[in-house]
């Protein structure tokens, strides 16, 4: 007999019918001999309905009052679901949170999930019912018994974390699309159903935009290795798996708020190629890195900075014994970027720094959690490390460093996130040794609209600056993404400085600018710029590691549209690329079908 946890979105519960014809697939399922967990959503748009009423009463509602407010909507929907499943002869019983005893946070309307008790699950499946259980909420402590709810999209998580702690062999996410797409079929209508996807893209893909599945959900799924499955309410159709790597045993205790960090990796074979003074102009990362490509060089982390007047840098990095063949394709193309708007700005200039080193900090548990990448840069400045590049996902941070600094860096970063020294070259396990060679370069594309770009200007050239900066906006829970410095240094009354570039949410962009502007007579910095009319367009796959020429493929299909780059970031399993706003979805549909993640079947999915 297997054990099963099934999850319904509040679509496929938002009518009489729909609980009926899920109360028929849950007896199926159950009639064929598993046992079954079912989780559900509020039906429809309950939730939207309750956060509204509560704002027609208070501006700010209470968290407390919130919670207990819009956890009725799941209370309603699995009572619902209990009694047409019982209509069909088939025992169910439903429990809210508290009930089966899901403990969180004592964080109201953004609780994370502590742990879960399993024994009043475990007799009611003994006895051959069905559990029914009300997703999104739990309790602050199995004493104080305050009702908690997980975040919007939250029963997911419920779900997954369900199977981890039941050791379930499998959680199916029923909803209303087919399962995960290739991006986003309003906007590029021939993208495809994938039937295969793993953890570490899924979470980028979430975090970019794919709204399918609540990223702490993938998050737990990772981390306990459930194999989690997306599929359609409505057909039979096997939708997409999402999979994980075999995970190191960890404790069910602390589910959510377990080690951020769970690996410290580096790599010392790592040279640096930075390009300065380039023009500002569509096509130039594009024959860069078509030319790298042609040479069948693999690039590794790749940025390109804000343009200081009419120019940018661009920096990547490559193995070392492949420093001098990408330089000198660098510096064949340098001359012939004179910049032509400026041309007392000169010309291009190639640098090139040998002996660079690249340590990573890995975990699923940083997600959402921006003090993570804000300690890894105060942990570095301490040790007295400088950071050349930074490169973030939502799993990893990665600072190339110089290649001297690198056994102070991995013993500091070892001790300051609790992760054991082995001799490994990844200390916890590498995450790329199970990469797919047969798994395609790119898996998925996105587009975020709903970001904004800040730039410092001049900030003092020291180590502990970034460090600082970005603990100011981790204090505020403020996410950051794409951070990069820029490579070349200015004098500014004497002292060397650097423009810093970075992505926070649209929402957090003023926030982040008051905060920053705030600090700026004790840090010492100039100007803080605030660009709203940005699109960030992202590809995703674990294939691209490894393989040379997918970044310039991506560069490429951008010039040939005459869609200018303003800035590059990159990590691993991921290029994203800023543009105007108003070139987004013309960047998102020529990515895509450059990447021939196009197909000829109409996926249709609710507006
Ligand atoms: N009903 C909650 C919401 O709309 C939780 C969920 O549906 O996942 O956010
Ligand atoms: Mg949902």
């Amino acid at each position: 007999m297997a054990l099963i946890v099934q999850k319904y979105g509040g679509t496929s519960v938002g009518s009489v019918e729909r609980i009926q014809s899920v109360a028929q697939r849950v007896v199926k399922t159950a009639q064929a001999g598993n046992g079954l967990v079912v989780v559900v959503s509020a039906m429809g748009k309950t939730t939207d309905g309750l956060v509204k009423l509560a704002h027609e009463i208070s501006t700010s509602p209470n968290r407390r009052e919130m919670d207990m407010l819009l956890s009725t909507g799941e209370q309603q929907s699995i009572a619902l679901l209990s009694m047409a499943i019982q209509e069909l002869g088939q025992p169910a019983i439903s429990m809210t949170g508290a009930q089966v005893g899901i403990v969180t946070e004592a964080e109201h309307t953004r609780a994370r999930i502590l742990s879960i008790e399993t024994d009043r699950l475990q007799r009611h499946l003994q006895d051959g019912r069905v559990v029914v259980v009300a997703g999104f909420q739990g309790i602050s402590s199995l004493i104080d018994l305050e009702i908690t709810t997980l975040g919007r999209g939250g029963s997911d998580t419920s779900a997954v974390a369900l199977a981890a702690a039941l050791q379930a062999d499998c959680c199916e996410i029923y909803t209303d699309v087919p399962g995960i797409l290739t991006t986003d079929p309003r906007l590029v209508p021939d993208a495809q159903l994938m039937s295969e996807i793993t953890s570490d893209e899924m979470l980028e893909l979430a975090s970019l935009g794919a709204k399918v599945l609540h990223p702490r959900a993938v998050e737990i799924a990772r981390n306990y290795g459930v194999t989690l499955v997306v599929r359609s309410s409505w057909t039979e159709d096997p939708g997409t798996k999402v999979v994980s790597p075999i995970p190191q045993p960890r404790p069910l205790e602390g589910l959510e708020i377990a080690q951020p960090v769970d690996a410290v990796e580096f790599d010392t074979d790592q040279a640096k190629v930075a390009l300065l003074r380039v023009p500002d102009r569509p096509g130039i990362a594009a024959r860069l890195f078509g030319e790298i490509a042609t040479q069948d060089l693999d690039v590794d982390l790749i940025i390109q900075s804000i343009h200081e007047g009419n120019s940018n840098d661009i920096a990547f990095t490559v193995t070392q014994n492949s420093l001098n063949r990408a330089e000198a394709v660098a510096a064949a193309i340098a001359p012939a970027l004179r910049n032509q708007i400026d041309p007392l700005a000169g010309e291009a200039e190639v640098m090139v720094d040998r002996r660079m080193a690249k340590v990573s900090i890995v975990g699923a548990g940083m997600i959402g959690r921006p003090g993570v990448a804000a300690q890894m840069f105060s942990t570095l400045a301490e040790a007295g490390v400088n950071i050349e590049m930074i490169s973030t996902s939502e799993v990893q941070v990665s600072c190339a460093i110089d290649q001297d600094d690198c056994d102070r860096a991995i013993a500091a970063l070892c001790q300051a996130f609790n992760v054991t020294r082995s001799p490994a070259k990844s200390i916890g396990g590498h995450r790329w040794q199970q990469a797919d060679q047969l798994a395609p370069p790119v898996r998925g594309a996105a587009l975020d609209l709903k970001q904004a770009r800040l730039a410092i200007r001049h900030v003092p050239d020291r180590p502990g600056l970034a460090s600082r900066i970005f603990s100011l906006l981790a204090d505020r829970n403020i996410s950051v993404d794409m951070i990069i410095q820029s490579q070349r240094c200015r004098l500014v009354n004497g002292i060397a400085t650097r423009d810093i570039a970075f992505t926070v949410a649209a929402l957090d962009a003023d926030e982040a600018q008051a905060i920053l502007q705030a600090a700026a007579p004790e840090l010492g910095y100039g100007e803080i710029m605030v660009d709203r009319s940005i699109a960030k367009v992202s590809i995703v796959g674990t294939g691209m590691v490894g393989r040379p020429g997918v970044a310039a493929r991506m560069f490429e299909a951008l010039s040939k549209e005459q869609i200018n780059i303003q800035m590059i970031a990159t990590s691993e399993i991921k290029v994203s690329c800023l543009v105007a706003e108003t070139e987004g979805t013309r960047a998102l549909q020529v990515i895509h079908a450059a990447f021939e993640l196009s197909g000829n079947e109409r996926i249709v999915v609710p507006a």
